[in-house]
């Protein structure tokens, strides 16, 4: 069964580094990931230079990487400003991802919006990426839990999916932000999800999952089962909590292919050629990472028997 790997390391990971990344590092390993066989990359945020420094050189890093055939190039969009930037741009993404926080509160520490102020933007940004000739997705954050609210109810979810629907987005991805999903939720809410709202193609539902408490894998394999074959990772497990320190990121990609492609799925994606990449993120962050395969080698990389098995 064919599945759609993406990677979100540069926007997702990087966006919390203390330590700017340089331009030309991110573009490297944007051009790295690009060969690996992924289907999308998160490259880079069109957000207020001010609230996420990190991130202030959108317009160069997309003007300075490669593009791949068949690769998606992804910019993060928090509102109408982004979109405008994100169009304007001389070289352009391929693709704008919209954010909305299924909780209050979490929308308004993401992205300083009440949800109506968020919700009243989006036909414009919509018309704005159709009328450019791009497509524009819709991330919907805390779909499994807010760190402030707790509990996010299936209702709000699935109306906030027929809302996206109806806007014309051209595809929609459940985050959870803060990792506090488990399987049988996952399993439970994504199926209602895709029966209520079948998908048109593969990748029109993507899983977003965070690491934070343990559960990511497992909650991707209950993602499969419900029917969603697009999932989001970061390369060597790079990321973060804004709210809780020392949590870890987002599910690791090369932990994720390793495991699906071990079980029998087709993820297109090279895990060598992505470990290389993987193990070139300490250098470039300067600090360790949560990545495992990495350490421990794919599980098929066998090992010399000890000694005294040797003659
Ligand atoms: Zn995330």
């Amino acid at each position: 069964m064919r599945l759609y790997i993406n990677d979100v390391a540069v926007r997702d990971g990087f966006q919390i580094e203390k330590v700017f990344v340089p331009t030309a590092t991110k573009i490297e390993v944007i051009n790295q990931l690009a060969r690996t066989g992924l289907h999308k990359i998160e490259v880079t945020s069109f957000v207020s230079a001010k609230a996420i420094p990190a991130l202030a050189d959108a317009n160069e890093v997309l003007a300075g990487i490669d593009r791949v055939p068949g690769v998606v190039y992804v910019a993060l969009v928090p509102n109408i400003r982004g979109v405008q930037n994100a169009v304007a741009t001389a070289r352009k993404p391929t693709e704008m991802n919209a954010v909305v926080s299924a909780s209050e509160t979490h929308n308004r520490a993401n992205i300083n919006r009440r949800h109506e102020e968020s919700i009243a933007e989006l036909p414009t940004m919509v018309k704005l990426a159709h009328d450019a000739g791009m497509k524009i997705t819709m991330s919907l954050s805390t779909t499994f839990g807010c760190p402030f609210e707790g509990h996010v109810s299936e209702d709000v979810v699935l109306s906030f999916v027929e809302r996206f629907r109806n806007l014309g987005f051209d595809g929609i991805s459940l985050a959870d932000t803060t990792g506090m999903a488990n399987p049988r939720q996952v399993r439970d809410l994504t199926r209602k999800v895709l029966a209520r709202f079948p998908p048109p193609d593969d990748t029109y539902y993507t899983l977003h999952f965070h690491n934070t408490r343990g559960m990511g894998l497992a909650n991707v394999v209950a993602g499969i089962e419900a029917g969603v074959r697009s999932f989001d990772g970061s390369v060597s497990g790079l990321g973060g909590c804004p709210f809780a320190p020392g949590a870890t990121g987002n599910i690791c990609t090369e932990d994720m292919v390793n495991m699906l492609e071990d079980m029998g799925f087709d993820t297109r994606v090279d895990l060598a050629k992505l470990l290389a990449v993987a193990r070139r993120i300490p250098v470039v962050v300067g600090h360790d990472v949560p990545g495992q395969v990495m350490k421990a080698g794919q599980t098929l990389e066998l090992h010399e028997p000890p000694e005294f098995l040797r003659n």
